[in-house]
C-alpha cells in the first residue's frame, strides 16, 4: 500500500467531525484486505480486527477532520458560518471551501481593517462571511441549508525534499500510515483493533466510547504533532524528516511509561529512527483512551507537521511511512 496515494484518496472524501459517515465507506473498503472484520459502530467509528489469541492492542486514529457548517443566512446570498474544530478565524479569509453536495464557495473577512485590529485568536468566525455564488439569498437556500458542513477545497502537493503539502495531514496523514501499517503487520499473537475514529477535533469522543467497547491491554494513538523546527515555533525539538515522535507528554496526558516504553523498543529492535516528544499544547485520542474503563496504559506515535489546522499542514512523506512501519512492528511485539 503506497502512503501518499492512500493519502490522497481520504483526502478527497475528507470528512468533518460528526459527518464521518461521508468517508467512512472508503476507509472500510480500503482496510477490509488486510483485517478479519470491519465494524461501524453506534457513533461511526470504524474498527477493524485483525483476531489474535493474545492481548489486546487498540490503535486509533481520528478521521474527522476540521471543517465549517452554515449556521445563518444573510441579505444577497452571502453565509455565516460557524467552525467545527479549532480554527483561527484570522486566516481563513480567501480560503476555498467545498461542501459535501460539492456546492463550492470562499470565506472573506467583513472588514479588513476590523479583522487586522482583531489578531490572533480574537477575531470570531462571525467576522467572515461565505461566498456560494448565489445571486439571492432564495437562490442560496436551494444551493445548501442551515447544518450543511463544508470542508476546505485544496489539493495535496509533494513540494521540496520529499514533503507532502495539504489541508487535513492532521489527521488523514496518520489513518493513511494505520492503513499502511494494517498491510504491513506480519503474524502475532495479539488481537489487533484498528480504530479510525469520530469527533477528536470535538473533544476525543469516538475514542472513548470505541475504547470502553474494545477494552485493550495497550492502547496507541496516532496523530500529527507541531514540529518545532519552523520560524517563530517553540514547541519542543520535533523535526520534519527525522522520524516519527513517540510522545511523553502533551497538554492532554502524560503518557504511560510502560507504553513508551514498548513503542521506543518496537523502534530500537527494528533500527526504526524516532524522536522524543513532549508538547506543551493540544492533545490526542490517547488521553480518552488513557482514561476509559479501569485505566489503560497508552502511548502515542506521532507525525511532525507544520502549520497544522491551516490549508497548508506540511508533513515529510519518510516520517509517514516511517510511522506505518513502527505501529506495524509496535502491533506484532508481544505486550
Ligand atoms: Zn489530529
Amino acid at each position: 500500500m503506497n502512503f501518499v496515494k492512500t493519502f490522497r484518496t481520504l483526502l478527497e472524501n475528507a470528512s468533518p467531525s460528526g459527518f464521518e459517515a461521508h468517508g467512512a465507506k472508503t476507509i472500510a473498503d480500503l482496510a477490509a484486505p488486510y483485517c478479519d472484520k470491519v465494524k461501524i459502530d453506534a457513533l461511526g467509528n470504524v474498527i477493524c480486527r485483525k483476531k489474535g489469541s493474545g492481548k489486546r492492542i487498540m490503535v486509533a486514529a481520528h478521521m474527522d477532520v476540521i471543517g465549517f457548517m452554515v449556521n445563518r443566512f444573510e441579505k444577497d446570498g452571502f453565509l455565516q458560518v460557524t467552525n467545527i474544530g479549532g480554527h483561527r478565524a484570522s486566516r481563513l479569509s480567501g480560503k476555498k471551501v467545498r461542501f459535501l453536495s460539492g456546492v463550492q464557495g470562499v470565506l472573506f473577512e467583513r472588514s479588513d481593517a476590523e479583522l487586522k485590529t482583531k489578531t490572533g485568536d480574537k477575531a470570531a468566525m462571525t467576522d467572515l462571511f461565505l461566498d456560494i455564488g448565489a445571486a439571492s439569498e432564495e437562490e442560496a437556500r436551494k444551493m445548501v441549508r442551515v447544518g450543511d458542513v463544508a470542508v476546505f477545497d485544496y489539493e495535496a502537493k509533494e513540494i521540496g525534499d520529499g514533503l507532502l503539502m495539504s489541508p487535513y495531514c492532521d489527521n488523514l496523514a496518520s489513518c493513511a500510515a494505520m492503513l499502511c501499517a494494517m498491510s504491513q503487520v506480519k503474524k502475532t499473537e495479539n488481537d489487533l483493533y484498528f480504530v479510525f475514529t469520530v469527533q477528536e477535533e470535538q473533544g476525543l469522543k469516538g475514542s472513548k466510547t470505541s475504547a470502553h467497547a474494545i477494552e485493550p491491554d495497550l492502547g496507541i494513538a496516532i496523530d500529527l504533532t507541531h514540529a518545532g523546527d519552523c520560524p517563530g515555533a517553540a514547541d519542543g525539538e520535533v523535526k520534519l524528516g527525522k522520524g516519527p515522535a513517540i510522545k511523553v507528554k502533551d497538554a492532554s496526558l502524560i503518557c504511560t511509561p510502560e507504553a513508551v516504553e514498548h513503542l521506543r523498543r518496537s523502534a530500537e529492535e527494528n533500527g526504526i529512527s524516532y524522536q522524543d516528544e513532549v508538547l506543551l499544547r493540544g492533545g490526542t485520542d490517547t488521553a480518552s483512551i488513557l482514561v476509559s474503563r479501569d485505566g489503560v496504559p497508552s502511548g502515542c506515535v506521532s507525525i511532525p507537521g507544520r502549520y497544522i489546522h491551516s490549508t497548508a499542514e506540511t508533513i515529510s512523506v519518510k516520517d509517514g511511512e516511517q510511522a506505518a512501519v513502527l505501529l506495524a512492528r509496535a502491533c506484532e511485539k508481544e505486550l
